[in-house]
């Protein structure tokens, strides 16, 4: 058998069930035709294959995003990105220079900003927040809304308060704060559901646009999007919430020109709008390779820690008296997971704080006893940052996978202390060891665009937690590179339902490969965050190539 393509001279790391050590790998139509000697796999060199020949690179099985946000990071990378900015001086100067560019009445929209990483206290805030009067002096007919890092809560101008109606009557939407002052006036923070006073008139007036203007923005998003996976060594990627439209254009979209990478959506909606697609749809069957899948849900169960909105079995040390906020109904909630378990789908929800962590953890324990085929769809919790120590062993004995984001860790680190008090985060706060060793299967993910979607970041994260001022958050929660590399491929592609097919480099599976131009395994660890993707390989194709 002749390949299309040969490897040779890589470090590679299959992850296979052999534990093999090969030194060359080939490929044919788009699978792995065999890994081996250099000797063995030159033997299947024909005139027509293609060779990569390597000098001691690193070939890993196709890095897979395990939570991240597709279409928000593709237009993320169109929007203002705030993710760098120190300081509420450097926000305005940064909207300032974005209005400039803009149509009459064209709403700005940014996203990344966090009051706890800037080095000045801007003249006025309230609850830790900015106030909005600076960012409407500057952009008094421009609606602007500029996302917290967290993705919980919202700075938005006077402009969008008006399209919005906002007055100080307006009351507090359930699970969700409008921040006021003193006197009773919004500041222009929105914290969980209160959002959607503005984000819906935001996407009225995207709705408002021409059916030719809507289609051409979303492929924009879409393709940057992809790009941006292949730049990254991204191979598939799990999005963590499409609502049933996005569903729809991205289907549309596969059917009329391809993805390139491999895309599973999890499905989000209102809880009536679910049930419905629930009942209709059958969930997509992922044990086969394909390119585009459905078979997930998305719910929210509580808010972000950063903001105090994670729900928490004890209150706040910061804030004594607040235990946080649960973001969904409880019945709402049971009916939908019990509709996700009978037709055969699996769940993932987001929790933070360790009573929802605590609560999903009893409610699927109850689904799974009532539904017993429904603890084999490989149910999620997804963050599941703070874990009470009697839930820890949970996960393993449901089972339930913690869907963790390594990165995470680093970046919370600078206020989990101030939240949680030493202890308490000592024994709950990011436990990958903990997990880890009781059995459980800990994914890894960026959450992009909350984080960069860059894989080095985030396995130095895995492996150092170390925060940006070079100390170590507890250390002895780390994993190894091994365990690391592991959730990257293998534990992702379980996580997806693709590793009958995916994470790992055997006869048969998907030729899908990510090219590091540092041996992962062995490098200094400093190293680890400068190593740079070199290919990324999909179905046999190079996608993607750091020339
Ligand atoms: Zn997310």
């Amino acid at each position: 058998m002749q390949a299309d393509l040969i490897i040779s001279g890589a470090r590679i790391y299959a992850f296979d069930s052999l534990s093999g050590r090969y030194e060359a790998l080939a490929v044919r139509e788009g699978r792995i035709l065999a890994l081996g000697s250099h000797e063995e796999i030159m033997k299947m060199k024909g005139p027509g294959t293609r060779m990569i020949e390597l000098h001691g690179e690193t070939l890993l099985p196709g890095l897979i995003e395990g939570h991240g946000h597709f279409l928000s990071m593709g237009r993320s990378l169109r929007e203002l990105n705030l993710l760098d900015t120190r300081s509420y001086r450097e926000i305005i100067d940064s909207v300032m220079e974005r209005l400039k560019g803009l149509k009459a009445g064209e709403w700005l929209r940014g996203r990344g900003w966090h009051q706890e990483k800037w080095d000045e206290v801007p003249g006025k805030s309230i609850k830790g927040f900015p106030v909005h009067d600076p960012l409407s002096a500057i952009s008094p007919d421009h609606p602007v809304i500029l996302h917290h890092a967290s993705g919980h809560a919202i700075l938005v101008n006077q402009k969008a308060m008006e399209i919005a109606g906002i007055t100080d009557e307006t009351p507090d939407p359930p699970g969700g704060v409008i921040v006021r002052d003193e006197n009773g006036h919004a500041t222009g923070i929105f914290e969980e559901n209160a959002e959607y006073l503005i984000t819906d008139k935001y996407e009225e007036y995207l709705a408002g646009r021409t059916e030719e203007e809507k289609k051409a923005d979303f492929e924009k998003t879409l393709q940057l999007a992809e790009a941006h996976c292949l730049e990254n060594g991204i191979t598939a990627f799990h999005d963590a919430a499409s609502t049933i439209e996005e569903i729809k254009m991205i289907r549309a979209y596969h059917k009329e020109k391809g993805l390139k990478l491999r895309l599973d959506l999890m499905l989000y909606g209102r809880p009536d709008e679910l049930i419905t697609y629930l009942d209709s749809v059958r969930p997509d069957d992922a044990s086969k390779p394909g390119f585009l899948f459905v078979n997930s849900v998305k719910l929210f169960y509580d808010g972000a820690l950063g903001s105090r909105g994670a729900l928490m079995l004890e209150p706040y040390s910061d804030d004594p008296g607040n235990t946080g906020q649960r973001t969904i109904d409880t019945a709402d909630f049971y009916r939908i997971a019990e509709k996700t378990a009978i037709q055969g789908y699996q769940l993932c929800t987001h929790a933070i704080g360790d009573r929802a962590n605590h609560e999903v953890l009893n409610a699927y324990e109850q689904i799974y006893a009532k539904y017993p085929e429904s603890s084999k769809l490989r149910w999620r919790i997804e963050h599941a940052q703070h874990i009470a120590p009697d839930d820890q062993p949970r996960f393993a004995a449901l089972p339930v996978i913690a869907a963790m984001q390594s990165i995470h860790c680093s970046s919370d680190a600078p206020f989990v202390i101030a939240r949680l008090g030493e202890e308490r985060a000592r024994q709950g706060a990011y436990v990958w060891r903990n997990l880890i060793d009781r059995g459980v299967l800990v994914m890894e993910g960026t959450d992009v665009p909350v984080e960069r979607l860059d894989p080095m970041a985030n396995i130095y994260a895995g492996v150092t937690r170390r925060q940006a001022n070079g100390k170590a958050f507890f250390p002895e929660q780390a994993k190894t590179r091994e365990e690391e590399l592991r959730s990257y491929t293998l534990v992702n592609a379980y996580g997806l339902f693709m590793d009958p097919w995916k994470g790992s480099l055997e006869k048969g599976k998907v030729a899908d490969f990510t090219i590091i131009d540092k041996d992962l395994m062995n490098c200094p660890e400093e190293d680890i965050r400068k190593a740079r993707v070199l290919y990324t390989i999909i179905n046999g194709k190079i996608l993607y190539r750091n020339e």
